[in-house]
């Protein structure tokens, strides 16, 4: 890592009284200078409990939200503001309203990888950690909308035996990790334990050996006597897993399973960020505040972990 880049966040981070966040899916050195490495909501929860005035949060447009939605006395900042997320945008608020209507009576669960407004529109919000315990809570004579991850909606619908009213989203950076890719993995380390994350497709998930959020991969591998891991989900968690377990040996189910939005962050554009308070997340209070229930339903029957 470049200390010169190093010093100078650190300087500005007290200048500023900040704190820096980094998703799992973020390049090493990112996750490296960061206060707090996790998955988007156990970090927008931790950064609330802090004194910092100010978020730097390196991910995509959707973490930055809700950490806003959940500091509305803080200022949230994506260091580039066309890092989005191609799942999330696959469902727009109007959209959801539209499917609403179809289904008058059900419950909307959506998963936190979703926009403020739909988020707005929604009951409960889930995580892929919490997904199946959500949808096992709600009342059994009440239908479900699930959105917008469909692989994650599949795998909650089979675990809890409910029909769920699934919206046909997917993570583009997920679905290029193949069957294929962990029956070879398989055959060519025949004692290594498979991990998948549920956004990945249900052949996919069928045939590995624990289905897990990133930061239950990072709680597994840490508990396992098991010394060898194929992972699959995005390749930035091998940065943490190996940091944490330095005599395991973790192999990406696919290497070019790469979130080409999570890598838009750099240092430099974290020092631009801190100098020039860019870019700003808004939201305005009624959708925050809309979108604030739904978290905070989803934290009534099952605090995050
Ligand atoms: S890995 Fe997938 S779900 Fe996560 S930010 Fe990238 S596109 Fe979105």
């Amino acid at each position: 890592m470049d200390e010169r880049l190093f010093e100078k966040i650190e300087k500005l981070k007290q200048q500023r009284n900040a704190v820096i966040l980094a998703h799992n899916y973020q390049p090493g050195e990112i996750q490296d200078i960061a206060d707090f490495c996790g998955d988007s909501l156990g970090l927008s929860i931790k950064a609330a409990q802090t004194d910092a005035e100010l978020i730097v949060f390196c991910g995509v447009q959707f973490m930055a939200e809700t950490a806003a939605i959940l500091s509305p006395e803080k200022t949230v900042l994506l260091p580039d503001k066309s890092a989005g997320c191609p799942m999330a945008d696959m469902i727009t608020a109007e959209q959801l309203r539209e499917l609403k209507q179809q289904h008058t009576d059900a419950l909307v669960v959506c998963y936190v990888n979703s926009s403020a407004e739909v988020k707005a529109e929604s009951d409960y919000c889930c995580t892929s950690a919490n997904a199946v315990d959500v949808v096992e809570s709600l009342p059994k004579d009440r239908s479900i909308i699930f959105v917008p991850d469909q692989h994650l909606g599949r795998f909650a619908a089979d675990r809890t035996s409910r029909d769920l009213v699934l919206w046909p989203g997917y993570c583009a950076t997920h679905i290029v990790i193949t069957e294929e890719d962990i029956k070879n993995a398989k055959a060519k380390y025949p004692e290594t334990v498979v991990m998948a994350h549920p956004e990945c497709t249900e052949p996919v998930k069928k045939i590995s050996d624990q289905i897990l959020s990133t930061s239950q991969m990072l709680r597994y591998a840490k508990k396992s006597e098991a010394k060898q891991f194929i992972v699959a989900t995005e390749i930035g968690i091998i940065h943490t897993l190996k940091k944490q377990n330095p005599n395991t040996e973790f192999i990406a189910a696919n290497d070019r399973a790469i979130c080409p939005n999570m890598k838009k962050i750099t240092l430099e554009k974290i020092i631009w960020s801190l100098e020039d308070m860019q870019y700003k997340v808004m939201i305005p209070e009624e959708i925050r505040i809309k979108a604030k229930k739904a978290i905070d339903r989803m934290v009534e029957i099952l605090p995050v972990e």
